[in-house]
């Protein structure tokens, strides 16, 4: 019997736990282990509250969830309720799954001013994160400053920009909605260092921008490389540029009320503020020399009362684990940190991909360890952890305990929505019945 931990109970940790059913059938126990009291990591609180056919993925995570050898262990911090070393000691593999959820610094002046937040607080809070649940962003300022070119970036603009119409099927928490409500934001500017043909952004999402009810796309036609130049791209990167191509040629919308416009070649170079709170950013226009966006020199300013960087994200270091400071990810050699210790996912690889990458990442590093530990050594496991757990008062969650949360939240929905979230931890150890 091999006894399998794994931290992180997202995508990757969910992938990963199926493909260790799926190769040693039931000569596995496999545990996961979560710091919040509820499954499902990015899906829940990453993937945007309006995507709702992405987040049905996790109708296959609990199908792996519900098989008699893999238990959620959730309300469990690794590195402070027990340490990595103990669940090594525990467990014939431990592997950390734990995602990408820090954000990564510009490392500019002013990035500490109020109302300046990274993407995974930001999108953290319209998601109902425990951790951001009180972030209260002010939405005050006619102009929101958005930075990076990817997914993300499109997340947040659709989001400030969407009615209250367009968000009513969404999960979107109660706290972002009506915050959203009251929101002031008219412009919201999505600055990229680089150009059109850089974007890391995909025609789906990006061409949602385009269907918005109150908001409409501008992209300045100067930006646009020449069309044939297309040629050359992905194929869906070329799709993405059509899409920019598009919204440079359709018509200014002010009868909408809120427009979102592309700034390409556009660096931020410093965050400017007033009594502790942003009031512009500085930009230095770029170009491109050897596919990387060099300063030209010339500066201007953006007048903006809120701004959310969306330049990726890393990994959170954990107590006594190799870290790879300047990738943001676990030091790891395709997912080996050390013997016994693994890593997957973002967690190994860094924040790319769709969720879908993370299947075959789960796949290949439970080859791995098939090939490190043979038979499996005879560890306690759960059982090892659960008197560690009683030892220490540990209030940890199973899978049915989140069953009977997931009821509660779906009870307190609002009309069309599919759940009112709770963003509390102690609100969701409540709807237990315990304290
Ligand atoms: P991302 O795709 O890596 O994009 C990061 C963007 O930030 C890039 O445009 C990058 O520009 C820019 N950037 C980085 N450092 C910067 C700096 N110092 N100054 C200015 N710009 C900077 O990251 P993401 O948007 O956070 O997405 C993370 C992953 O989640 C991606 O794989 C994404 O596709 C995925 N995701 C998917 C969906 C979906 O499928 N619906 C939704 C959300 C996220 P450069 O290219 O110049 O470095």
């Amino acid at each position: 019997m091999r006894q399998i931990a794994i931290v992180g109970s997202g995508p990757a940790g969910y992938y990963t736990a199926e493909a260790a059913v799926k190769l040693w059938g039931e000569d596995v126990h496999v545990d996961i282990f979560d710091s919040l009291p509820v499954p499902f990591g990015l899906i829940r609180s990453g993937v945007a509250p309006d995507h709702q056919s992405i987040k049905g993925v996790s109708r296959r995570y609990e199908a792996t969830a519900k098989a008699e050898n893999v238990r959620f262990i959730g309300n469990v911090t690794v590195g402070s309720d027990v340490t990595v070393g103990e669940l090594r000691d525990l467990y014939d593999a431990v592997i950390l799954a734990t995602g990408a959820p820090s954000d990564r610094q510009l490392g500019l002046a002013g990035e500490d001013l109020g109302n300046v937040f990274g993407s995974a607080a930001f999108v953290g809070w319209y998601n109902g994160h425990p951790n951001f649940a009180g972030l209260d962003p002010a939405l005050s300022h006619d102009t929101a400053v958005i930075i990076g070119n990817g997914n993300v970036a499109l997340d947040v603009a659709r989001i400030l920009a969407k009615s209250q119409d367009e968000l009513a099927g969404s999960d979107i928490v109660a706290h972002a909605l009506t915050a959203l409500q009251g929101s002031a934001v008219r412009r919201i500017v999505i600055l990229g260092r680089r150009g059109p043909h850089q974007i890391a952004m995909t025609p789906k999402e990006l061409g949602e921008l385009g269907q918005l009810s109150r908001a409409c796309p501008r992209v300045d036609p100067a930006d646009l490389p020449p069309v044939d130049e297309d040629q050359a791209l992905e194929p869906g990167v070329r799709k993405s540029v059509m899409h920019l191509r598009a919204f440079a040629e359709a018509a200014s919308c002010p009868e909408k009320g809120i427009e979102i416009e592309f700034d390409f070649f556009a660096s931020p170079v410093a965050i400017l503020g007033q009594d502790g709170r942003v009031e512009a950013v500085e930009v230095e226009r770029t170009r491109l020399e050897n596919g990387r966006a060099v300063g030209t020199g010339e500066t201007y300013r953006i007048a903006a009362g809120l701004l959310v960087t969306c330049i990726g994200y890393q990994t959170s270091p954990i107590p006594d684990v190799p870290y790879d400071e300047k990738n943001g990810r676990f030091a790891n050699d395709e997912g080996r940190i050390a013997p016994g210790l693994y890593c997957v996912g973002w967690a190994r690889r860094g924040p790319t991909g769709t969720i879908g990458t993370n299947r075959p990442d789960g796949f290949s590093i439970i080859e791995k360890v098939a090939e490190d530990i043979a038979e499996g050594a005879v560890k306690p496991g759960r059982a090892g952890f659960e008197t560690i757990a009683a030892e220490r008062g540990i209030d940890f969650v199973k899978f049915t305990d989140w069953q009977r949360i997931d009821e509660a939240e779906i009870a307190n929905a609002r009309t069309g929505s599919p759940r009112e979230k709770f963003v509390h931890v102690d609100h969701m150890i409540g709807a237990l019945g315990r304290e």
